[in-house]
């Protein structure tokens, strides 16, 4: 018999700090900005990108709003 998965297989993966697309290391991501004091975008090699939060020392999938966030920010430091 299986083993009932209880969370789902992403979840487990951000867990330990692997992205749910190559599987990478999230911790050699490379960092896109910061969302604010505690809070962190990052892009994995496949492009994927993840929020890093500083004081709970996890990954969780990046929403629209925060990658907008983000990479309008960076756009106007360019300018
Ligand atoms: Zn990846």
């Amino acid at each position: 018999m299986f083993k009932k998965i209880i969370k789902p297989f992403q979840d487990v993966l951000l867990e330990r700090k692997l992205c749910v697309g190559c599987t990478g290391d999230l911790n050699n991501c490379k960092k896109l900005g910061n969302l604010s004091e505690r809070r962190m975008l990052v892009q994995c090699k496949c492009r994927r990108r993840y929020v890093f939060d500083k004081e709970m020392n996890k990954y969780q999938r990046a929403t629209f709003s925060e990658e907008q966030q983000v990479l309008k920010q960076i756009a106007k430091d360019r300018e």
